[in-house]
């Protein structure tokens, strides 16, 4: 049932929710469109190049409060906006179901976990320590201080609107950081729910500001402005290596969250009927639209036939349907690209010799919706096992050794996550140990914890999102040593 209307929404810019400035008194803003329906449920403001100053202004500003704001008050108040989150889930999560799609289920999740993150994060505030080094000589004082890197801004993208944001946000306040907070356009309203939450804890005026507009001017004015010190970015890769070549020419610190191909591996010894379970229930999460979504199904030859035919069934039980319907599983796509997306590379590998075992079609003509679909007998240049499909599109190849399953989980440019079924633990011993992957989960789907390290490596990127590792990324570290003391 419906309770809540979705929101026009605003800018956030030194505690004042605005739209924007505009250019020659015409403020731009864009439609957002409901995923299921295609229906305009709301505008959202665009930040014109004088609020993106004001946003500058007000964040030095409020990083000169908030770094001087004890870590036991940052903690209050950050526990209070966690509160107000869990307070205001059933509304926010409907919100977001509507503008991205994904199951209100799922989405309740989303918020919920939002406000672990929080809590998370205010504790680990808490604790950031310093060291004092012993000297080598008497009379030397030597002192590790963690300062907060200054303001920072963070560019979070559709898929999770909450959860990509308040990462980067719980993160950065709690180490006493300002943030300029570039939110997901398509998706802007549960983001601004989260921003909104921490304004009605108490946060002081400007140390966080709330923008939208068109990405890459944005990024390109914000990344070398002087005021910004850090630069933190989720989305695909190529756009991360051009934001990384930039903060990199302005010597910006960076954290980099980009795109994923994960290899799921089915060992001969796996629990088949597990492994079926686990991996229909994760792939299907937010219609595959996660970076850490299973991608590459690598099955052992010997087992192959029974997991394909037993995914394959579990697959056709998918409900698709409107979000906000409680009993369907799998929302619409996104946005329209991600259908378009979806259709390119189930025909590219249909036409390179693929099978299609279920699913390959847009569903319906109104909504984005697109079936749950697997393929087999795939060729190793199809498309799909080469790009990340950001989708609900699942290719299965067999193979034979672990030698063979090792090359082929580390042959991409990709490393954020890597799972595994086998009962054995030396195979999973080895497989952990061999795959390059920042992340690894076994007999499980166990990602993403708030005390967890969160991040990829090789084009996937660098830094961490999740435990004491996401806190390095928003503190300097000064080395004071002092004779006389
Ligand atoms: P895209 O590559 O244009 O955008 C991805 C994200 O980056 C969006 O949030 C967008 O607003 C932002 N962005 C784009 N250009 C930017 C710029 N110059 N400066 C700052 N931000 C910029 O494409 P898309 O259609 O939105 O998504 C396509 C692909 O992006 C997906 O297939 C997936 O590979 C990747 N993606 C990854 C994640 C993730 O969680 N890592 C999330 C969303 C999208």
């Amino acid at each position: 049932m419906l309770t809540v209307s979705y929101p026009d929404v605003q800018l956030f810019i030194d505690g004042q929710w605005r739209g924007g400035s505009g250019h020659d008194g015409a403020p731009a803003t864009q439609p957002i469109i409901n995923p299921a329906t295609e229906e305009v449920i709301g505008t959202l403001a665009h930040a014109s190049r004088a609020d993106l100053d004001a946003a500058l202004i007000a964040a030095e500003k409020g990083f000169a409060t908030w770094r001087h704001t004890a870590p036991h008050e940052r903690y209050k108040l950050m526990r209070k906006a966690a509160e107000l989150l869990r307070e205001r889930a059933e509304d926010i999560s409907r919100i977001m179901t509507m503008e991205q799609g994904k199951p209100v289920a799922e989405a309740r999740v989303e918020t919920l976990a939002a406000a672990d993150i929080i809590d998370w994060f205010a504790e680990e505030g808490r604790r950031q320590y310093g060291r004092l080094i012993p000297a080598r000589a008497a009379g030397i004082q030597q002192i590790v201080h963690r300062e907060p890197v200054g303001v920072v801004a963070a560019f979070t993208p559709w898929n999770f609107p909450i959860n990509q944001a308040v990462r980067k946000v719980s993160a950065a306040l709690a180490a006493g950081c300002a943030v300029i907070l570039k939110g997901p356009e398509e998706t802007p309203a549960s983001c601004a729910a989260l921003v909104k939450a921490y304004e009605d804890a108490g946060l002081p005026q400007g140390v966080i500001n709330l923008v939208f507009g068109v990405p890459a001017e944005i990024s390109q004015y914000l990344i070398p402005h002087p005021i910004v010190k850090k630069i933190s970015f989720t989305g695909s890769t190529v756009v991360g290596k051009q934001l990384a070549a930039l903060a990199g020419a302005h010597m910006k610190r960076v954290t980099m969250e980009l795109g994923g191909h994960a290899p799921a591996v089915v060992f001969e010894d796996a629990d088949v009927e597990v492994a079926v379970k686990l991996l229909s229930g994760a792939k299907f999460r937010n219609a595959g639209q996660v970076c850490v979504s299973p991608t590459r199904f690598l099955v052992h030859q010997d087992i192959y036939q029974r997991f394909v035919d037993g995914f394959t069934e579990a697959v056709q039980t998918v409900k698709v349907g409107n979000g906000l319907d409680e009993s369907v599983r799998m929302g619409p796509l996104a946005n329209a690209r991600r259908v378009e997306a979806m259709e390119a590379l189930t025909a590219d590998a249909v036409a390179k010799g693929a099978t299609l075992r279920t699913g390959g079609e847009r569903i319906g003509n109104n909504g984005y919706f697109f079936q749950p679909t697997v393929l087999t007998d795939l060729s190793p240049d199809a498309r799909i096992l080469n790009e990340e499909p950001f989708g609900p599109v699942v290719p299965v190849m067999p193979f034979s050794s672990m030698e063979a399953v090792i090359a082929e989980a580390n042959r991409l440019p990709f490393g954020l996550a890597a799972y595994a079924y086998t009962t054995s633990g030396s195979r999973a011993d080895e497989f952990a140990r061999r795959v390059e992957s920042g992340m690894v989960s076994i007999n499980h789907h166990g990602l993403a914890l708030p005390e967890t390290p969160f991040g990829g490596m090789k084009d996937s990127g660098y830094g961490s999102e999740g435990g004491t590792e996401a806190m390095e990324a928003y503190v300097n570290t000064k080395f004071v040593t002092q004779l006389g003391v």
